[in-house]
């Protein structure tokens, strides 16, 4: 028992505790929040391995596309370059020059529309030094008499379209010459020098309409089937050049369908922009890639760099649902183990209570029993020690009567009134312990004042006889409401003990009765003495049931502190006491008004 400054009446009673208290997952067991973790590192382990392939899978499928685009450019770029040297080879066998009619046939004869996509033509480009301009001119107006070198310029050597089939389409590159611009020019002598076949840097196709980046590819015959070894060989023995022009679209077009292909790209040469794919207009443009990369090759004596976008398409054919429809699939399942674990949680704790529950109303009907049996035990005794002791003094009485002893007589009757006075507060107190628990008490007003008047007037013959002061001091501004009639008995009883247990060497004697407000919600009674005190060691005992200390010889049943008790509990209060040599304390604290 403890009187605590802090009022702060429980809210569940131990058995009323409610089924989920705190966090509902706080319920869970540990083995449980175990099996949602591996299944969710599971689920984010298996999500992140299919992503991970995915996005592997994608990189190297972009990887071989890119690499594939750059392997059919070579390969393209290599037929032409076959397809030029097999021509100088067949120059160089039939003598080491050909002419326009031999031309003419030999490369109708290889089918170059047809076996190099790509290329608009083939054709020869002869060397002139500036005086072998005329004669050349002569020999060539011998099978076409309009043929013409163009356009002027004031270099000391020509490089002239001899001839290029097919001649549809080509008209305007026959008699171009190729010295009179340095790009073309410094090609050609590049080819012719080194004897290896060399490309243009961009140019714009004199046949091509669009007017878009193309490039001439030469490669050099001397007039025999070896190449000179050095340079200076190669310049004296230089005839001229076999030569295809091809515009880039159509190099490209030829050799990569768009069809075929998820990644766009464009190509520079050196600063220059020669294929574009990759513009915002462009229909499988990606502005946001999933991957883009770059590759320079070195191509016969030009350096192309490739700028390579993943497209559109590339994003929707790599792009797969499957890691998203495990991770969901996953946590989905996480989620429904969570709810079965909280369910069986739920269910087990229910049980728990139950079986809790259970155990508490058998500990309790077995303590009952125990308080039953000692109550019938002590209850008998306590009655029929009184009605032997009355039917010795009856015994005794008789005796004296028939001694006409009166005054023996009336003694034994006093000690007879007394042992009855005695069994009647027995059964009194029995009567009031058997109707608390049933008691229905109203609540009402409770004056302190009307109680203690009460409470004084019923002990009145008993502190007029231990000559003791009982004073009330209320300092409630006003009366309160609870069960007026617990409160009387609670008095009752502290007040008859601070009388019974009053010290007789003690001049004055007296119990104080105070009423006070702790709070708004509750009301403290105080019940002083200074009397006898209680001896320590029955500190936890005195307010068990005919529980009596040893530092006593008034009479008493023992039960007045468990009736006290019993009240203070039906008010939802509680008591504490202290106590010392100079006297005794109890303190009484009680809602007032909030409960019933
Ligand atoms: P009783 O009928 O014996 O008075 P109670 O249950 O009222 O039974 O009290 C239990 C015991 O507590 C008493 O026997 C007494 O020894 C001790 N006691 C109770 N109140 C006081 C008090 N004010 N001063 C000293 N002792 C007390």
């Amino acid at each position: 028992m403890e009187a605590t400054e802090k009022h702060t009446p429980p809210r569940y009673s131990s058995l009323e505790t409610p089924l989920v208290s705190g966090s509902l997952f706080s319920t869970m067991h540990w083995l449980h929040w175990l099996i949602i973790l591996l299944s969710l590192v599971l689920t984010l382990t298996a999500w992140k391995i299919t992503s991970n392939q995915i996005a592997e899978k994608a990189a190297s499928s972009y990887q071989r596309e890119t690499t594939k685009i750059i392997d059919l450019v070579l390969e393209r770029m290599q037929r032409y370059e076959d397809a030029l040297w097999a021509s100088a080879a067949y120059i160089n066998s039939i003598g080491g020059d050909i002419s326009f009619e031999e031309w003419k046939v030999y490369a109708e004869a290889i089918g170059i529309e047809k076996k190099y996509p790509g290329i608009n033509g083939i054709g020869i480009i002869h060397y002139l030094a500036s005086e072998d301009l005329q004669s050349y001119l002569a020999e060539q107006r011998k099978t076409r008499s309009k043929y013409a070198v163009h356009p002027p310029h004031d270099k000391t050597e020509y490089w002239p379209i001899s001839y290029i089939i097919p001649l549809a389409g080509n008209e305007k590159a026959v008699g171009l010459d190729m010295a009179h611009e340095s790009n073309r020019h410094s090609a050609a002598r590049l080819a012719r020098d080194s004897g290896s076949a060399q490309i243009t840097g961009p140019i714009e196709l004199v046949q091509d309409e669009q007017h878009t980046p193309g490039f001439l590819f030469f490669a050099p015959f001397y007039g025999s089937h070896q190449i000179p070894q050095d340079t200076q060989e190669r310049r004296e023995r230089f005839v001229g050049l076999v030569y295809a022009p091809f515009v880039v679209r159509n190099l490209v077009d030829g050799v990569l369908s768009r069809d075929f292909r998820n990644v766009t790209f464009s190509i520079h040469d050196a600063e220059e922009e020669i294929f574009n794919e990759n513009a915002i207009g462009e229909s499988e443009y990606d502005p946001n890639p999933l991957f883009q990369s770059s590759a320079s090759i070195e191509l016969y004596g030009r350096t192309w760099t490739f700028q390579f976008r993943s497209s559109k398409e590339f994003k929707s054919d790599t792009s797969s649902g499957q890691p998203t429809t495990i991770l969901i699939g996953g946590i989905t399942v996480d989620v429904l183990l969570l709810v079965l674990f909280l369910l069986i949680s739920r269910n087990s704790r229910r049980n728990a209570l139950q079986a809790r529950k259970l155990l508490q109303a058998q500990q309790k009907i077995e303590q009952a029993n125990e308080e039953l049996t000692h109550f019938n035990y002590r209850t008998s005794h306590d009655l029929v020690a009184p009605l032997k002791t009355i039917r010795g003094y009856v015994d005794l009485a008789q005796y004296e009567l028939k001694d006409q002893n009166t005054a023996g007589i009336s003694d034994c009757l006093s000690r007879i009134e007394k042992q009855a006075q005695r069994l009647e507060k027995l059964v009194e107190d029995l009567l009031d312990l058997c109707r608390i628990d049933n008691q229905n008490v109203a609540a009402d007003i409770v004056d302190p004042n009307e109680i203690f008047d009460f409470v004084s007037s019923t002990l009145q013959s008993l502190w007029q006889e231990k000559d003791v002061t009982v004073s009330l001091e209320n300092k409630l501004g006003s009366p309160f409401r609870s069960q007026p009639v617990r409160i009387r008995q609670i008095l009752e009883n502290l007040v008859s003990n601070g009388i019974k247990y009053s010290d007789p060497e003690k001049l004055t004697r007296w119990v104080k009765v105070t009423f006070v407000r702790v709070n708004k919600d509750w009301i403290r009674i105080e019940v002083a003495d200074n009397g006898i005190g209680i001896p320590g060691e029955d500190r936890e005992k005195i307010f068990e049931m005919f529980f009596r200390a040893g530092n006593n010889s008034e009479f008493g049943s023992g039960l007045g502190n468990y009736l006290v008790k019993k009240h203070v509990a039906a008010l939802h209060g509680k008591i504490d006491y202290r106590s010392s040599d100079e006297g005794t304390c109890f303190t009484v604290d009680i809602p007032a008004g909030s409960r019933e």
